[in-house]
């Protein structure tokens, strides 16, 4: 696998060319192979049809091949990897004249040994190892001295680009800065020099003041539909008191974030009313310190529209559910999940 990074010379937009990742044409095709516990390379009992596991995760701590719950492992067909040595000219924003190797990780976490298809349906116990995962890989690459970013995401369902069934999040770690994430560091960065407050402690105040868009609030979490949503029932997720990185997060904050989360993603599924979604978790830099300006939260969106031609001409998406309308629907599905799901 020898994959490329290549900067747009216009936007900075940086790409990863990854040839080989899909070669047969039908591996372009959308279909989630929902495979059986028999053929399931994700499966307790698998383990064999996968890379040996980076981490795996019991309750108790550290888990063996045959005892674990969450399982962490390197992607088979990775977009990136440490065989490439790490890209010395490329930057964010300007023309790179010579492109980069494919230098960076990519790994699966797979929440469960047993064969489900959906975030909804772990049990508690996976849910609260899953974010364990996802912090630990954070700061397992952040200490790499090539790498800039860690983007931790969910593909569920054939239209959020899942190709296997079995509940998965994946890890992709770059040594550039991604562009949707500087773009955010750069609107932060403006706001908190203008009003000397976080953009998204101020959205956290004003949010639940109106409490027209909120769906759910735990003491150390808020969940609502931004206003300026994107997509029909999308969600925000940040902490409540102000937190740059997710990585810092402790196991205490881990066992109150799962469970909403779990929620969330159950009353997305309830609303638009088909399983798939994306959530992805956006963070401050591996490079920069616990800051001021940044807050780190997590997008959550059901995946019932095509992109289209319009959106990716301008990056302005039409979405016909306003956020008032949608944040009453998942506020009650949410809390009816959470009511009837206890463990
Ligand atoms: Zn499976
Ligand atoms: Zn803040
Ligand atoms: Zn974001």
């Amino acid at each position: 696998m020898n994959s490329e990074l290549r900067s747009d010379p216009v936007t900075g937009r940086t790409v990863i060319i990854a040839r080989g990742r899909s070669e047969r044409p039908q591996d372009f095709a959308r279909a989630t192979t929902i495979r059986s516990h028999a053929t399931c390379p994700f499966c307790r009992g698998n383990e064999r049809e996968t890379p040996q596991a980076l981490a795996a995760y019991a309750v108790g701590g550290a888990a063996g091949e045959d005892d674990w719950l969450v399982r962490v492992i390197p992607n088979k067909y990775p977009a990136l990897s440490f065989d490439a040595a790490p890209p010395t000219s490329l930057s964010d924003a300007e023309y790179a004249p010579t492109t980069g190797a494919g230098y960076g990780a990519h790994e699966v976490i797979i929440e469960s040994p047993r064969h489900v298809t959906c975030f909804s349906r772990l049990d508690l116990v996976e849910t609260q190892l899953a974010l364990r995962a996802y912090r630990d890989r954070l700061l397992v690459h952040r200490d790499k001295k090539s790498l800039r970013y860690g983007q931790i995401f969910k593909n569920n369902g054939a239209d959020g680009g899942a190709t296997i069934g079995h509940v998965h999040s994946q890890l992709i770690a770059t040594p550039f800065l991604p562009r949707e994430v500087s773009a955010e560091l750069a609107g932060c960065r403006r706001y908190f020099e203008s009003h000397d407050r976080c953009i998204y402690c101020e959205m956290i105040d004003r949010e639940t003041t109106l409490a027209q868009r909120t769906i759910a609030e735990t003491e150390r979490f808020i969940a609502f539909c931004p206003f300026a949503a994107r997509f029909p029932y999308e969600t925000w997720l940040l902490p409540r008191r102000h937190a740059s990185q997710f990585h810092a997060l402790d196991d205490i904050a881990l066992a109150e974030l799962a469970p909403l989360l779990r929620s969330l993603v159950a009353a997305t599924i309830a609303a638009s009313g088909q399983d798939a979604y994306n959530f992805l978790i956006h963070t401050a830099p591996f490079d920069t310190s616990a800051t001021d300006h940044y807050h780190w939260h997590i997008e959550l969106f059901p995946r019932m529209l095509e992109v289209g031609g319009f959106e990716w001409g301008t990056g302005c998406h039409i979405n016909p559910v306003p956020p008032e309308d949608a944040a009453p629907q998942l506020r009650t599905m949410a809390q009816s999940f959470w009511d009837r799901k206890t463990s």
